[in-house]
C-alpha cells in the first residue's frame, strides 16, 4: 500500500502519522521525491482502514500495490536509486560505468593484465569469477578464494573496485576480507532464497542477474527479498533468457530495459556476453543496451580469448573492447533516459 502526501505535510505530521501506522504492525517506508512524499507500507495490510487515512488531512491518496514487490517499486520510490561505490563512483539515475574483465580469474599475470587494459579502454569496475558456477562438475571450477586475493590484488594495482560472484553464504567473510565492492548473484542462484536472505544482511552493494527463465516479475521479487533484510544497495541484470532460439547461446531481452525503468527505481545493467555467447555480437548489442537506456554494461574481456579457462568463445579483446568502449562514449549523450 502506498500513502501520497500532500505537498505541505509537514515533518512533525509525518512522524506521527507514520507512528500510528506502526500500531497497525506494518512497516513504513519514507520516500521523499521531487513530485511527491510517499509512504510505502510493507507486510500485512489488511487490518489498515484505508477511508481512515483517506480522511486525514496530510495525505492526498492511498493505493494498494497488488505487486508481489514492494521495496523495489518505483511507486514505492519514485526517483532512480543511485548506488555510490567506496572510491566514489556512482551508477544510476544518469551515471553509466561499465564493468568489465575475464569470465574466471586464472592467474596474478592475467588478471592483473586485463584490469590494466581494460582501464586503460575506460572501464570503471573490474569483474573476474572466483568461484564458478559451471554446468560440468569436470569444468574449470575457479580459484576459489586464491582468486578473491588475485582480484584484490588487482584492485590495488589499478584503483578499479571489484565485482565477483558468491554461489556459497558460508563464503560472505571471504568477500568481506577480499574488500569485494559488488557481490553478484549468478543467473543460476537469482531464487537462492536462502542466499538471497543473507545477502540482505551484508551492506554491500548486490547485481542481481535474471535467471535463466526467470520472469522480470521474479527477478524484481527476488531482489526484495534481498531489500527485505535491509539492504538496498541492489542492481538488476539482464544476461539473456533461454528461448527456443539455438544460434544464440541466450536470447537478450532488451525490452527488459524500459520495462524495469518502469517498474522499479533500481539500476539496470546489460551483460551482452552471456547473453549472446559470441564475442562478435557483444559489441552491437551492448551498443544496442545503451541507446536503449541500460545504467551499465558488464563485459567479459580476455587477454589471450582461446586459451581462456572459462568463455573464451563470448571473451572481447582489450582492442575489440577498447574500440567498443568509444563508440559507448559517443552514443550515451543520446541514450534513452525517458520513463516509457
Ligand atoms: C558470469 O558472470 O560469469 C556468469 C556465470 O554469469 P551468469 O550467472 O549470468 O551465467
Ligand atoms: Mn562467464
Amino acid at each position: 500500500m502506498i500513502i501520497l502526501l500532500k505537498k505541505n505535510a509537514s515533518q512533525a505530521q509525518i512522524a506521527n502519522l507514520t507512528d500510528r501506522l506502526k500500531e497497525f504492525g506494518v512497516q513504513t517506508n519514507l520516500s521523499v521525491g521531487s513530485a511527491h512524499t510517499i509512504i510505502g507500507l510493507v507486510g500485512d495490510t489488511s487490518r489498515v482502514d484505508i477511508d481512515m487515512l483517506s480522511a486525514l488531512e496530510i495525505v492526498d491518496s492511498v493505493q494498494r500495490v497488488q505487486d508481489p514487490f514492494k521495496k523495489a517499486n518505483r511507486r514505492f520510490h519514485e526517483e532512480d536509486t543511485v548506488i555510490e561505490l567506496s572510491n566514489g563512483i556512482k551508477i544510476g539515475g544518469g551515471n553509466f560505468q561499465m564493468i568489465a574483465g575475464p569470465c574466471s580469474v586464472e592467474s596474478e599475470r592475467q588478471i592483473i593484465e586485463i584490469a590494466k587494459a581494460v582501464k586503460d579502454a575506460g572501464a570503471t569496475i573490474l569483474r573476474g569469477g572466483a568461484f564458478k558456477p559451471r554446468t560440468s562438475p569436470y569444468a574449470f571450477q575457479g580459484l576459489g578464494a586464491e582468486g578473491l586475493r588475485l582480484l584484490q590484488l588487482a584492485k590495488k594495482e589499478t584503483g578499479l573496485p571489484i565485482i565477483t560472484e558468491l554461489m556459497d553464504a558460508s563464503h560472505i567473510h571471504l568477500f568481506e576480507d577480499a574488500d569485494v565492492d559488488i557481490i553478484q548473484v549468478g543467473a543460476r542462484n537469482m531464487q537462492n532464497f536462502e542466499l538471497l536472505k543473507k545477502l540482505g544482511k551484508t551492506n554491500k552493494p548486490i547485481l542481481l542477474k535474471r535467471g535463466l527463465a526467470n520472469t522480470l516479475s521474479e527477478l524484481l521479487t527476488s531482489a526484495e527479498y534481498i531489500m527485505a533484510g535491509g539492504n538496498e544497495k541492489v542492481m538488476l541484470c539482464e544476461r539473456g533468457i533461454r528461448t527456443f532460439e539455438t544460434r544464440t547461446r541466450n536470447t537478450l531481452d532488451l525490452s527488459a530495459i524500459p520495462v524495469l525503468h518502469r517498474l522499479t527505481h533500481l539500476p539496470v545493467v546489460i551483460d551482452p556476453s552471456h547473453a549472446t555467447g559470441e564475442a562478435r555480437l557483444v559489441p552491437p548489442m551492448a551498443l544496442a543496451a545503451v541507446a536503449g537506456g541500460a545504467d551499465g554494461l558488464i563485459i567479459e574481456v580476455h587477454n589471450d580469448p582461446s586459451r581462456a579457462l572459462c568463455d573464451g568463445a563470448q571473451s572481447l579483446t582489450p582492442e575489440v573492447f577498447a574500440k567498443t568502449a568509444e563508440r559507448i562514449r559517443a552514443i550515451l549523450p543520446f541514450a534513452w533516459r525517458e520513463r516509457t
